[in-house]
């Protein structure tokens, strides 16, 4: 999160310094200013990361405005094909991709295939926008007087995406707003940048895109000002902690563009005293410490309802104790690093402040030395008897720490969950239709899973939160991507050769 922004570097001369793609070409960022991109697990240099400055922004959005009225032109189908394309080179480099972020990000190798997964799937379905694009009519709005609404594409879009899913959250947009026929500016997140080099470096080799469709900006804090000012972008894309969320929201919004901006997250888990609990502690595991809890729908606090308590907590514990924490790219890890060293001392220093408000400390990540000593880990953690006003409980904290709650109605869960400031995700177990019925009806939340851990949306489903989680009106991905990178025109027409019409258009 904003907090954790790494160190900038005195003097790497020997590792490769990243660069920036503008107008169809790598370019060399226009800054003597580079941050560190390290591996996580080891804490060896990987790259440098050029922050790039306002006028490399400026070359991308130009080469950018520049491309759009010819890729406006080009036949829907025509970039419907080249989204098959970018498909079939993600589904042939999936296990390079999801290697390059675990070394990258930390989190483990199946998980990072399995996002590069979602990421394809994206693509697959903005391949659909010679049917998702459609717009309406109606014949006869007057007499012989038609009415038809066309969809469009707006122009620049800029996307500003955080660490935490290098190679999906970029695709919850670029394939969406380019198929829709606008053209696109991408800041990957300076902590992790190596996967949408990667991807980039694919469609530059395929000449898949004519130049200046897509352009990639690294950077930090001025070019994300740079793209929320900038007049030449039409509209912006934000995945990240919320207070950026908000800066980003309010920036872009008073700079007259479109925006949708996500932001950060604290999601409960209800289990009800009726779950199946071998399966429900299963989904607990993989929602809590799966990508070692940052991810924006982590399970983080786990509200059990009556019986439920010691039903499910002594399994729980047993089952989190036997997650192997360790490098990612090693088989049979369950946990892998934190993003940074920066990081892991933060979320150790919440398990602290858990223990320091009351928390029961039933399973204690913090201290992974040994084989762990050099990266950037933490164990899972279980704090028990939190109580909803406990900042543990209501605070994101974005590593594997996981609080307890215990209430003993149904009603008392909603009115935890819903006390939240955040509405991303939540999930309920149980195996009563009315409860769950009940639940996904009165929760606030954007998300919600039914004996599934991490709802997170499939690609032709809109994805996002409510409240802090979330500021704007279209999600993203599903229908929502669609509508967020079209605007539409309504043509009103009459042939006066084709017969009668009325005085006015309306008669
Ligand atoms: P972050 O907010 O620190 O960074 C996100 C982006 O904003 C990065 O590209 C970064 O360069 C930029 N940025 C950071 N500080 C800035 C500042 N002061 N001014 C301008 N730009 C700034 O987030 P992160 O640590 O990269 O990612 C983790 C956060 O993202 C968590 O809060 C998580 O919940 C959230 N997230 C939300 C979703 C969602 O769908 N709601 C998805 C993934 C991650």
């Amino acid at each position: 999160m904003s907090t954790a922004m790494p160190t900038r570097t005195a003097d790497a001369t020997d590792v490769r310094t990243l660069r920036n793609y503008v107008g169809g070409q790598f370019v060399e960022a226009a800054t003597n200013e580079h941050l560190d991109v390290t591996e996580p697990a080891t804490g060896a240099l990987l790259a440098r990361v050029p922050l790039s400055s306002a006028a490399d922004l400026d070359d991308a959005v130009r080469a950018a405005q520049e491309a759009f009225p010819k890729w406006r032109r080009t036949p829907t189908i025509e970039r419907a094909r080249r989204m098959f394309t970018l498909r079939q080179a993600l589904v042939e480099n999936q296990e390079r991709i999801a290697r390059l972020i675990t070394q990258d990000m930390g989190k483990t190798l199946p998980d990072a295939f399995a996002e590069v997964g979602r990421a394809i799937e994206m693509v697959e379905c903005a391949s659909a926008v010679p049917t998702t694009m459609q717009g309406r009519n109606l014949e006869n709005v007057a007499t012989n007087v038609d009415c038809e609404t066309y969809r469009q594409p707006i122009g620049v879009f800029g996307a500003i995406c955080p660490f935490n899913f290098p190679a999906m959250v970029p695709m919850w947009f670029l394939p969406f707003s380019v198929a829709c026929g606008n053209t696109f500016v991408l800041k990957p997140s300076e902590q992790v940048p190596l996967a949408q080099e990667a991807i980039f470096q694919l469609i530059h080799d395929l000449e898949l895109l004519p130049p200046g469709v897509i352009n990639l900006v690294n950077g930090g804090r001025e070019v994300v000002e740079g793209i929320c000012d900038h007049p030449g972008i039409a509209g912006v894309s934000f995945v990240g902690s919320a207070t950026v969320a908000k800066l980003v929201y309010e920036r872009s919004a008073r700079a007259g563009k479109r925006v949708q901006a996500l932001g950060g997250a604290k999601n409960h888990m209800v289990v009800m005293p009726d779950a199946v609990i071998d399966k429900t502690v299963e989904n607990i595991i993989g929602s809590s410490f799966g990508a070692a809890g940052q991810r924006c729908m982590a399970g983080s606090v786990l509200v059990t309802v009556g019986s439920a308590h010691d039903r499910v907590v002594p399994a729980l514990i047993a089952a989190a104790e036997k997650l192997r924490v360790g490098n990612g790219l090693e088989k049979g890890v369950g946990v892998g690093p934190l993003v940074s060293s920066e990081r892991r001392d933060i979320v150790r220093s919440w398990i602290d402040k858990g223990a320091a408000e009351g928390a029961n400390v039933v399973l204690d990540g913090r201290d992974e030395s040994g084989d762990n000593a050099a990266g950037a880990f933490v164990g899972p953690t279980i704090l028990d008897d939190v109580t909803a006003d406990m900042e543990v409980a209501r605070e994101e904290i974005f590593g594997p720490v996981l609080s307890v709650v215990k209430v003993e109605t149904l009603d008392e869960a909603i009115e935890l969950v819903n006390s939240s400031r955040y509405g991303n995700g939540s999930s309920i177990f149980t195996e009563s239709g009315a409860v769950a019925r009940r639940y996904r009806h009165d929760c606030d939340a954007g998300m919600i899973g039914v004996n599934i851990g991490v709802a997170a949306p499939v690609a032709f489903f809109p994805f996002s939160g409510w409240k802090d989680s979330f500021l704007g009106d279209l999600h993203a991905h599903g229908g929502d991507a669609i509508d967020f990178y079209t605007r539409k025109t309504t043509v009103t027409s009459r042939w006066y050769s084709d017969g009668e019409t009325g005085k006015f258009f309306v008669e």
